[in-house]
């Protein structure tokens, strides 16, 4: 999943997410009317599938490869940047296991981001006045190089990115190194308001850009921008210790820094979202879409973000393949790359594959991790849930029959670009005790990944995608334009929807 601006989630975090899971879209979906070729009658599962799944868990469960997949990728891979050279690795790599298993159909499909980045070396930096101090600091994802000297200005601290804030500072901001943190956003996360607010802060003459990090030492990788494009000016993360220092110098200015950011950028490369599919045997032009993001970030080798996803979809169509019982459906599995960056392999699909998004039955997405799932994020399709409770008896002795309804990660994994293109989205529900500790960080290894969790999490993506590609009648409605755009007001979100949608993130 993505994070963002500062240092911050863009949505509230994980536990006052969970505080506001009472927050959910009220509307109660009635759904477009079905195609031809959709089936008409409620969602159920037959005695058959219920076999099929029993086999596939067992599978999943006792000859488990998820493991596998995730220590290759993590260890014998590494941190698979977008556009980077691992990445494309990775990329054949993940073809090799499709073509493994006998899929049909493995292909990637290219879409071009706007610049590949990577740092060449470590970023140095130091309080040059009033006392001489090393800071602990790393570049932010896709932002530029410094001048071969550096940079070097007194910094200025930010309260408020409220743009009138931003204007009455704008004489001491010109020339100088701005200083943003959490409280500088005050309450306003969402991207309508913060990518337009450091916009207009980069556009206000400034030298470079600090965020904060994690604590002193910890590198915490991020972008400042939802594009894949490189910002305007150079920006890097700080300690949180050092950030408090700065701004308690701040009290008697001036506090002058200086840093030295080394970054290599490569504007305009293919990047590749990896497909493969098993054919349905009945209706093959309905689909079931299972996918994950391949790439990561470069601090740690990205073992739980994404790995663990994209072990699931690999372990999930190895399990379906292995049963030679292709369900009623096509199940497709795709892994993204570009999500870090703003979702921008997922878009990419949902643009080239537009014409057939009618016949996405549902879209499945594991990117939380893989500590134990409790069951699925509805993203706002509440309507999903009577479909989902057909699937509580398959998924209850697995620990995962539970939804979540609250909308506080509708924008941030692959899901959102179908969603709001009207497809039924669940993105996997998992416990997150560990999760903020290894999000983005050099802590994202394999050695965190706990084998017979991540086992379990691929057996309950694997049973669910074969239960609704299996399934008799259709999971759920795929709804109109205005429908979803009710949907969002309900859950207060169209706002930034709108926002993303007029800045070409969101298709
Ligand atoms: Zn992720």
């Amino acid at each position: 999943m993505r994070r963002s601006v500062s240092g911050a989630k863009r949505r509230p975090r994980r536990g006052e997410a969970r505080r506001a899971l009472g927050i959910v879209c009220a509307l109660l979906l009635s759904g477009s009317a079905p195609t031809d070729a959709q089936e008409t009658q409620n969602f159920t599962i037959s005695a058959e599938s219920r076999d099929a799944i029993r086999l596939l868990v067992g599978e999943l469960l006792v000859n488990g490869h998820s493991s596998a997949y995730d220590e290759y990728l993590a260890d014998r891979i590494g941190p698979r940047l977008s556009g980077s050279a691992n990445y494309a690795r990775a990329a054949i790599w993940a073809q090799g296991q499709f073509e493994s298993l006998r899929l049909s159909q493995v292909h990637t499909e290219n879409w071009t981001i706007p610049a590949a980045w990577q740092p060449k070396t470590p970023a140095t930096g130091r309080i040059v006045k009033p006392s001489n101090h090393e800071l602990h600091l790393y570049s932010v994802g896709w932002a530029p190089s410094t001048p071969p000297q550096g940079v070097e200005a007194d910094v200025v601290y930010v309260p408020s990115m409220d743009i009138a804030a931003l204007n009455a500072q704008k004489t001491q901001l010109a020339g100088a190194i701005a200083l943003i943190d959490t409280a500088s956003f005050g309450a306003g996360h969402s991207a309508d308001k913060m990518f337009p607010a450091l916009q207009h802060l980069r556009s206000l003459g400034i030298k470079a850009l600090l965020v904060p990090g994690g604590a002193n030492g910890t590198e915490v990788s991020d972008a400042q921008n939802f594009s894949g494009d490189i910002d305007p000016v150079p920006e890097v993360q700080i300690g949180t210790e050092d950030l408090l220092l700065i701004k308690r110098l701040l009290r008697q200015p001036p506090v002058r820094v200086h840093f030295w950011v080394a970054n290599s950028i490569r504007p305009k490369v293919p990047v590749a979202n990896v497909v493969a599919q098993i054919t349905g045997s009945e209706l093959p032009d309905q689909i079931v879409l299972v996918g994950a993001h391949l790439d990561s970030w470069q601090a740690g080798t990205g073992a739980q973000d994404n790995g663990t996803g994209v072990s699931m979809v690999l372990e999930a169509a190895r399990g379906i393949a292995a049963l030679h019982r292709p369900p009623r459906r096509t199940v497709r599995f795709v892994l993204f790359g570009g999500e870090e960056q703003g979702l921008l392999g997922s878009a990419a699909y949902v643009r080239e594959h537009k014409a057939e998004l009618q016949n996405i039955d549902a879209v499945l997405v594991a990117d939380s991790g893989s500590e134990p799932a409790k069951g699925w994020y509805l993203m706002g399709r509440d309507d999903e849930k009577d479909a989902l409770a057909v699937l509580k008896p398959l998924l209850g002795g697995l620990g995962a029959d539970d939804v979540a309804s609250g909308t506080d990660f509708l924008f941030q994994s692959d899901h959102a670009p179908f969603e709001m293109n009207g497809v039924p989205s669940l993105v996997l529900w998992t416990a997150t005790d560990k999760y903020e500790a290894l999000h983005h960080k050099a802590s994202d290894t394999f050695d965190s990944v706990v084998q017979k969790d991540l086992s379990l999490d691929a057996a309950i993506v694997a049973a669910t995608a074969y239960a609704i590609a299996d399934g008799h009648g259709r999971f759920g409605p795929y709804l109109k334009e205005e429908e979803i755009r009710a949907m969002l007001k309900a859950c207060d979100h169209l706002d930034e929807f709108e926002y993303l949608h007029a800045n070409a993130v969101l298709p």
